[in-house]
């Protein structure tokens, strides 16, 4: 990311990639302009949000006008350093990880899982999607020979600290734990955990518990 960049607030950087991706979409169908509103109602996130967080990257909306796309699309392919591919590593072929080979993530941007690690025999010298899997061994050679910079953990948590460990000594620079196991790395490593069980778990309690008042009408 540029200097700029990093003075945009944390919560305003985590939206940059969905504001992103429905702006390409906007651009593709061939609107110049697009509305705060618009934008609240398609990414799902309040109109008054969408303002601050434009606010920051010097894109003030116009009344009765609403955003440039063209302008809001080239501020974040540079803040989202989309001119330059991203090299991402997967590390654990099992499942999870085979579903994320397959679906692949360049369809929307610039980012693409380059190449697959894993320890059993029978998925080692495969490829799933047009990825291919390496042995763990050869681990710390080819992120740093390919220069990967980020590595997805589809492994099982019980091994997810170890390879955490190895990950840093090959100098990646993010990673996303998909693993339950709660990691622990230097600070400038920037690590996100998604744990997909505790999302649904944390999604039922909130159903059960916060009912949403479309049904109070
Ligand atoms: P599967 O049904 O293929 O076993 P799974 O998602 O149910 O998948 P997990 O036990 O979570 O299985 O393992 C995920 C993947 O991580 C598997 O492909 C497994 O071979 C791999 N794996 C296990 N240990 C390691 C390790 N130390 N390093 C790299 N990959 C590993």
């Amino acid at each position: 990311m540029t200097n700029d960049a990093m003075k945009i607030p944390q919560a305003t950087a985590k939206r940059l990639p969905l504001y992103y991706r429905f702006l390409l979409n906007l651009h593709s169908s061939g609107k110049q302009r697009v509305s705060s509103a618009e934008l609240s109602e398609a990414v799902k996130v309040d109109s008054a949000t969408i303002r601050r967080d434009f606010s920051y990257f010097g894109a003030l909306g116009k009344k009765g006008y609403g955003y440039n796309v063209n302008y809001l699309l080239t501020f974040f392919r540079k803040t989202l350093d989309q001119d330059e591919l991203t090299k991402v590593a997967l590390i654990g072929v099992g499942n999870l990880g085979t579903a994320f080979l397959n679906y692949n993530f360049s369809k929307n941007n610039n980012t693409k899982i380059e190449i697959a690690f894993d320890v059993a025999p029978d998925k080692v010298g495969t490829k799933i999607g047009d990825v291919a899997v390496y042995h763990m061994d050869d681990l710390d050679k080819v992120v740093v020979e390919e220069g990967i910079q980020v590595a997805i953990l589809t492994v099982p948590s019980a091994v997810a600290q170890p390879i955490t460990d190895r990950l840093v000594q090959a100098n990646i620079k993010g990673i996303l734990n998909f693993t339950p196991a709660r990691l622990n790395v230097p600070p400038s490593i920037r690590i996100h955990h998604i744990d997909l069980a505790v999302e649904l778990q944390s999604l039922i309690y909130f159903l059960k518990h916060y009912p949403t008042d479309t049904e109070t009408t």
